[in-house]
């Protein structure tokens, strides 16, 4: 039997209620548990790959090409499941369909309302999923806070849906702030409070509270919230804020002993979790032998969304090695205008990754020409790479003027180029070159070495690709085509031969790493990197 928990946000955004959904799936799949996670964003956009990463941060993307919200890369780093796009469903997305039906007829004679026609595009979504797991439990989380206009047919739609599937069957949790006032020295549950008076408005009444606070919660408190939000004591958590990362934060629920009380609401019978692997992870992360410094040169730097996954994957890697990886994020532009020495001397490697735009990449050109030439370990992804062809062109095979024509439509020397394929394209939603894709590694190179295997599959999502005219004078020169597609035609990595690691992606292989399992090019660039002096 399928079960649902839908997830609900309070007071503000930013509550790390994705975490907290993700959090709650390691916690019910250590207790032997199938779990799929899903989340309902409700802007119009059909999905966020046309976003900025101002608006939104990264984009992540699922094997199946999806490009989808951030939360997925948590529930996909948190939990086993492989996440589809089937779960990540827009109000974009609803309204695309139900119009597109309206248009066919299929609604003929009636008039199109959100209820029921949106709401039943929602619950059919729901169903869709719970059709393809089966036994186990679907955590849904909502997008937005309570009291947004734009989320309310979400919450009709899940209102609705928990009639139909039965007491026992539906969970509705509640992350929520509880506000420190420092003049007062107190604790206040009053926005909660509100908020759920919001929810219980629309007919929802969370049985459990996620109270996002940064003191502890005593006992009077847990009371008061119980009392005046219609919530068991037992469903009252306490989710303070994790002191040094977030792969703590499943640790914390479940000493407030939150999938003990999920699977008893659920009816749910398992065994207490064994996280004895994920504490000694948390453990490594937190007090690691070695220390290495790795210097992200991009254009988002400010923003501490925009690379998470890359960011999540060192931490991986950083654990594995027993190491601390401190990230230095430099601004590439800065760069451009200071030279690299201010910002690049004494980083013990250098990361390169995805981009758009002209903006920032000359710096990014100087930044992988020092690591080329200081010898420093240097990892790029997908621009990353582009920009090492870019640099390597200009500077070691003398092509002056060597560049993308993302950047330069006139380039003397177009060393990167659209993709074929790419060239009739107009639309800009979902149609890049996209999700998982096969790559054969070249025996010998040291692709081949981090990978130990000859094939690969990794996730994609780019329209510029390396030329292939330029292939020999390249190679003659020392940076090796170690991977491409089956038909040979794309570049999928390159690295430059005797530099002891200068590795680079077209790829996002960020998307693949695991705290248990780090991705193999992470793994062996922390590891050159702390080599490097
Ligand atoms: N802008 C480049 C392209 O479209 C790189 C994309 C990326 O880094 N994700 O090919």
């Amino acid at each position: 039997m399928t079960k649902f928990i839908f997830v609900t946000g309070g007071v503000v955004s930013s509550l790390g209620k994705g975490l907290a959904a993700a959090s709650l799936g390691t916690l019910l799949e250590h207790r032997g548990v199938k779990v799929m996670m899903q989340k309902f964003d409700p802007y119009l956009n059909v999905d966020p790959g046309t976003m900025s990463p101002f608006q939104h941060g990264e984009v992540y993307v699922l094997d199946d090409g999806a490009e989808t919200d951030l939360d997925l890369g948590h529930y996909e780093r948190f939990t086993s499941t492989n996440l589809s796009r089937l779960n990540n469903l827009t109000s974009g997305q609803v309204y695309l369909s139900v119009l597109t039906k309206e248009r066919e007829g299929k609604y003929l004679g009636n008039t199109v309302q959100v209820i029921p026609h949106v709401t039943n595009e929602i619950k059919a979504r729901i169903r869709e999923v719970a059709e393809q797991m089966g036994d186990g439990v679907i955590i849904t989380e909502i997008g937005g806070t309570v009291g947004d206009i734009e989320g309310l047919p979400f919450l009709e739609a899940i209102r609705q849906f928990a009639l139909e599937a039965g007491q026992g069957n539906v969970l509705f949790i509640h992350a929520s702030l509880i506000p420190y006032i420092k003049a007062a020295g107190e604790l206040k549950t009053k926005p909660t409070q509100q908020s759920i008076a919001k929810l219980r408005e629309i007919g929802i009444s969370p049985h459990i509270i996620l109270a996002r606070t940064e003191y502890p919660l005593d006992p009077e408190l847990r009371h008061k919230l119980s009392m005046h939000c219609n919530v068991p004591i037992e469903g009252v958590i306490e989710a303070r804020d994790v002191k040094h990362t977030i792969y703590e934060v499943p640790l914390k629920l479940h000493e407030e002993r939150l999938d003990d009380i999920v699977c008893r609401m659920l009816h749910i019978d398992t065994p207490q979790p064994d996280l004895t692997r994920w504490r000694s992870f948390v453990q490594r992360v937190i007090n690691p032998t070695h220390h290495v410094r790795i210097g992200v040169v991009g254009k988002y730097i400010e923003l501490q969304d925009a690379y998470k996954s890359i960011y999540e994957a060192l931490t991986h890697s950083g654990a594995a090695n027993d190491c601390k990886v401190e990230l230095i994020k430099v601004d590439a532009e800065s760069l451009e205008k200071a030279g690299p020495d201010l910002y690049l001397s004494g980083m013990q490697g250098i990361l390169i990754p995805g981009g758009f735009g002209d903006r920032g990449t000359e710096g990014k050109i100087i930044a992988a020409r020092y690591a080329r030439e200081h010898k420093v370990p240097y990892f790029g992804i997908c621009l990353g790479m582009q920009i090492a062809v870019i640099e390597f062109a200009r500077n070691v095979c003398g092509l002056k003027g060597a560049n993308s024509t993302e950047f330069d439509s006139a380039s003397p020397h177009p060393v990167i180029t659209l993709m074929d394929e790419q060239r009739e394209v107009v639309d800009k939603g979902g149609t890049m070159r996209l999700g998982t894709w096969v790559t054969d590694l070249q025996a010998g190179s040291k692709a081949y070495e981090i990978y130990h295997s000859a094939t690969i599959t990794e996730r994609h999502r780019h329209r510029y690709e390396f030329n292939s005219k330029y292939k020999e004078q390249v190679e003659e020169k020392g940076m090796l085509i170690s991977g491409a597609s089956p038909d040979g035609k794309l570049a999928e990595m390159v690295e430059i031969k005797g530099h002891p690691f200068y590795v680079a992606c077209q790829f996002h292989p960020e998307f693949l790493s695991k705290p248990n399992h780090p991705h193999p090019i992470f793994y062996g660039f922390v590891k050159a990197a702390m080599a490097h002096h």
